[in-house]
């Protein structure tokens, strides 16, 4: 099987920083916090679905490309077994799931609210589209939605697709495989390649503007908003006492984030809010980032870093 690690989305390391440096009494605050809480859902439901595609994997291999991304398209992730292709919507969302395949209508009831989403059945059949487009041929495409939080309650009508709770995968895999048994076999490593190449790298696009003063400081990774102080090479929390020698690497990631891949002296000194010149020196080459420009022109450029996967 072909490993591809997925990773978090940008969306979502970007919404963390920008958290991370909004005052919590501002107004887009409650926002941004359940936007995270959504999108980091989403993301755990994903690695739980990759999870029992792994355990499958050990009695018949495939690949799985995860996160296939194209512009205009996301598809969690495509898994190309010897004679089919399984196109996979991951839905992590709880309470009572309605899908009305004459209506097109996807709601979810939760505590007596009714919410209206992005029925995956539709998704599903644009996205076999897609795939059919992008290889052609007559392999067969078949759409499956996997709802991976045990407490969904699945009433399903008139749906053609498998929709289904993720425990119950291997079952329809077996399925799948046993129904595609004498069907002509495919190149997987052909198809996957092909998938994977046209996959556009990613594009780190300029962070836009934000519109509001936004926090500074080097913060503590245990205490959300308490400034950090630097002294005789360590950062110092006032609240929980942690004493850190890298601290500052989180703070250099949202500046990346948020404002733009490369930093002076000055401006970071201005973002972390550190007085000494030379203590901000110090932490920057202590870092072995590449540099550009020198003397006073130096800017150190700050390589994509994912520090708050590991804080979860
Ligand atoms: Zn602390």
């Amino acid at each position: 099987m072909l490993l591809i690690e997925r990773h978090r989305p940008y969306r979502l390391i970007y919404q963390e920083a920008l958290l991370a440096r909004t005052s919590p009494a501002h107004k887009n605050y409650p926002l941004l916090k359940e936007k995270i809480r959504r999108r980091s859902a989403g993301f755990a439901g994903e690695l739980q679905f990759d999870r029992v595609c792994a355990e499958y994997h050990a009695g018949m291999p495939f690949n799985i490309i995860p996160a296939f991304k194209i512009p205009n398209y996301q598809i969690d992730a495509i898994c190309i077994f010897p004679s089919f292709i399984l196109i996979v919507e991951v839905k992590n969302i709880s309470g009572l799931i309605h899908m009305d395949g004459d209506k097109r209508q996807f709601t979810r009831t939760l505590n007596g609210i009714i919410t209206g989403m992005n029925n995956p059945d539709d998704q599903l059949y644009r996205h076999e589209k897609l795939i059919r487009s992008l290889i052609g041929g007559n392999t067969p495409i078949i759409g499956i939605a996997v709802f991976t939080n045990p407490s969904a309650v699945l009433e399903i009508k008139n749906i053609k697709r498998h929709v289904i709770h993720l425990s119950g995968l291997p079952f329809v895999l077996d399925e799948l495989v046993s129904r595609y048994r004498t069907a002509p076999k495919i190149d997987s490593e052909h198809y996957t390649e092909q998938l994977i190449s046209m996959q556009p790298p990613l594009q780190l696009s300029i962070p836009p503007t934000i519109l509001y003063p936004l926090l500074e400081g080097v913060f503590c990774p245990h205490c959300p908003s308490i400034k950090m102080n630097y002294s005789r090479n360590y950062w110092r929390c006032p609240g929980c006492a942690a004493k850190l020698a890298d601290a500052h690497l989180l703070a250099l990631q949202d500046y990346r984030l948020l404002i733009g891949p490369t930093i002076s002296n000055r401006e970071f000194r201005k973002f972390t809010g550190m007085q000494s010149r030379t203590n901000a020196w110090i932490v920057l080459q202590s870092c072995n980032f590449q540099t550009i420009g020198n003397k006073k022109s130096l800017r150190y450029v700050i390589p994509e870093m994912d520090l708050r996967r590991s804080m979860k």
